[in-house]
């Protein structure tokens, strides 16, 4: 008896303190105020957009820009939008994308035909309607059978549900009704847990049809940042299809990258290189009197872990000291967190180390690594000009920076006995044929060697080792010899 009395009195508390929240749903009011049910009309928006893309560039951070025109057309069920991409060599590409009942059909850019895509895509396209309106976002939540959570702070409610995996937040103004943010949170495998945030302003408040003018959209934590600017806007009460799925359509599954291959090779009494075919990238690892240091890591935390299980498997008894990384692209600093996880000081430039303490120190609860479940902090030591490291056998890290016509934090990695110099990715040296006039890069690592007197015979590249038909174990004849072409 008591136990039911309990119950009661429970699900009273419960439900009263759910009604006091929900004798507004402000995801009705508020979607309400952009689209009122009253009217059967289409808004039609001409914009602006700049799309900056992470890309493999000089500085941490570094965006490619991109230039879009777009219109759309929309209402409640419908979202419809076509646009026409500018990249920064004038190139033009042009896309479409018909949501119908939440149903996504998208035809992207330089594509002819619509393909068979993922459902990890299609979802995040669904939410991508954020970046130019809130209002399918709100249908979504309203329309679907979503577990919603809500908050209220500082007469802002919040309403909390999770879409394919992604933790969504929209954030409504409890004073005007209007959405001011939603946010998603998605998995990177060089970040991890990544927030994007669509950010609403300007406001154009009709009776039946309103809708934001700006939107500023912080991707990657607000690492990178994009602006979207409505520059005319209609009523009218048609809208088009633009795009029909075709008869062989097919929702694809996502692939997994499941399959791991490490080769090691024993160059010489302390020096190993460790191919990961599967990434296509060639690690270097240093046995030094009483430790080890490994050079490069590509992609993301499970390669490194890999990497140190090989590392311990061919050096049993010697702790992991150092992690250097050549520059700061993914296919050589993507594993630095599991050397974290192991206590190696990174090895980094100056330039470096804040994309180094970002990496390290972001969160990976949405898929963790092994510096997620039993975290240690990140030591880090900057390389300024040069670092000389063993006693007996000797290894150089030299900066090369900018002299790399690649990135500003380039190092190489020099052993004087050896003659024998590693290095990223500077020397295409066409595996077969003629040897032909270095470009910006090679010329960059050949003046490089030059102006630090440094005396080399081999030189050996860390990616490509089976892709793009380059030599990966290069002699330095062949360097110099497509340098006199020039
Ligand atoms: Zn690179």
């Amino acid at each position: 008896m008591k136990s039911i009395i309990q119950y009661i009195l429970v699900s009273f508390l419960v439900t009263n303190i759910s009604t006091c929240f929900s004798q507004v749903n402000y995801l009705e009011t508020s979607a309400e105020m952009l689209y009122s049910k009253a009217t059967n009309s289409v808004l039609h928006i001409n914009y602006n957009e700049q799309e900056n893309m992470l890309g493999h560039n000089s500085k941490p951070w570094e965006t490619n820009t991109y230039k879009i025109k777009g219109e759309l057309w929309i209402n409640k069920m419908q979202f419809i939008k076509r646009d026409s991409l500018t990249t920064d060599r004038d190139r033009q590409y042009t896309s479409k994308t018909d949501i119908i009942n939440f149903d996504v059909v998208h035809l992207d850019y330089g594509d002819q035909d619509i393909k068979s895509v993922s459902f990890n895509f299609l979802t995040e396209k669904l939410i991508h309607t954020a970046r130019y309106s809130p209002l399918t976002i709100l249908e979504y939540l309203m329309k679907n059978d979503l577990d919603i959570h809500i908050k209220l702070a500082n007469k802002i409610i919040i309403y909390s549900t999770t879409i394919n995996e992604s933790l969504t937040e929209v954030f409504i103004n409890t004073n005007t009704n209007l959405v001011e943010k939603i946010t998603y949170i998605d998995y990177h495998e060089l970040y991890g847990d990544v927030t994007t945030t669509f950010h609403y302003s300007e406001y154009h408040i009709d009776d039946q049809i309103s809708f934001p003018q700006k939107i500023r959209i912080e991707k990657i934590n607000g690492n990178v940042v994009d602006e979207i600017e409505i520059t005319a806007s209609n009523i009218t009460s048609t809208i088009p299809q633009l795009l029909t799925k075709p008869k062989d359509y097919k929702i694809t599954e996502d692939e997994e990258q499941n399959k791991y291959e490490l080769k090691t090779t024993k160059y010489n009494d302390f020096i190993y290189f460790i191919d990961l075919i599967h990434t296509d990238d060639k690690v270097m690892v240093v046995e030094f009197e009483d430790c080890v240091l490994v050079a490069e890591a590509p992609i993301n935390s499970k390669n490194g872990e890999l990497i140190i299980a090989e590392v311990e498997n061919i050096i049993p008894n010697k702790p992991i000291k150092y992690f250097v990384f050549g520059h700061h692209h993914p296919h050589y600093l993507g594993g630095l967190r599991a050397f974290v996880n192991k206590e190696a000081t990174i090895l980094c430039t100056a330039m470096s180390k804040d994309y180094v303490e970002f990496i390290a120190n972001n969160s990976h609860s949405l898929q963790p690594d092994n510096l997620e479940i039993e975290p240690k902090p990140l030591k880090t030591q900057i390389i300024a000009d040069s670092l000389v490291l063993g006693t007996k056998r000797k290894m150089e890290i030299h900066f090369i920076g900018e002299k790399s016509k690649h990135t500003i934090d380039y190092l190489i990695y020099y052993f004087p006995e050896e003659q024998l110099l590693f290095q990223d990715d500077l020397c295409w040296i066409p595996k077969n044929g003629e040897i032909t006039k270095a470009g910006a890069r090679q010329l960059g690592l050949y003046n490089s060697i030059k102006a630090l007197n440094l005396k080399v015979d081999t030189i050996i590249q860390s990616w490509p080792i089976e892709s793009h038909k380059v030599k990966t174990i290069i002699p330095f004849s062949d360097l110099e010899k497509s340098v006199l072409q020039n």
